[in-house]
């Protein structure tokens, strides 16, 4: 077997939030390192693979994409199923995508099968933009009131992006 086929643990982790709010761009910023200006968010990414050690455990993360399809509201629980993390992202200059993610964590916990289990970050993207309309304590304590924690992120400069895949796995090594 070849090292980067080797693993301890191999994770489900999902990309959840409204569309244009950056799950591809974070996605493809931590696996593949890159950023595109003009991606085409209709097409999006089904999942990508990603090899990471994290806790002296190596571990093989399949990160999942909506593929566009949010836009419809027709995410399936074949989606949902198996995972053990979802990134509920925003945009910190929309404040309305803020506002949707208690749509999306009712999603996330009608669908899961294993609710109380599942590791939820919220994830404030694009803070390289100027204006922010989402502020930080109020998205900190709406984090803290559904049980989740809250990182801010970059998928343009590569900011906190790689802590955010990183604070997950790490979350999901501690649950029993
Ligand atoms: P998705 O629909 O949630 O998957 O969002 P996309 O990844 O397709 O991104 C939507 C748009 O926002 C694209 O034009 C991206 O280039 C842009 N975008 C994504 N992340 C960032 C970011 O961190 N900063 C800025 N300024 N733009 C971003």
């Amino acid at each position: 077997m070849s090292a980067a086929s080797s693993y301890d643990y191999l994770f489900k982790i999902l990309m959840i939030g409204d569309a244009g709010v950056g799950k591809s761009s974070l996605l493809l910023r931590f696996t593949d390192e890159t950023f595109d200006e003009h991606i085409q968010s209709t097409i999006g990414v089904d999942f990508k693979v990603k090899h990471t050690t994290i806790s002296d455990k190596r571990v093989k993360l399949t990160v999942w994409d909506t593929a566009g399809q949010e836009r419809f509201r027709t995410l399936t629980s074949s989606y949902y199923r198996g995972a053990q993390a979802v990134l509920l992202t925003y945009d910190v200059g929309r404040r309305d995508t803020f506002e949707n993610l208690e749509v999306w964590l009712k999603e996330v916990d009608s669908y899961s099968p294993n609710k109380e289990a599942i590791v939820k970050l919220l994830v404030g993207n694009k803070i390289d933009l100027p204006d922010a309309t989402v502020d930080d304590e109020e998205a900190e304590e709406w984090a803290k009131s559904n049980g989740m924690m809250f990182l801010k992120a970059s998928a343009k400069d590569d900011e906190g992006v790689k802590e955010c895949f990183e604070e997950v796995v790490r979350k999901i090594l501690e649950t029993p």
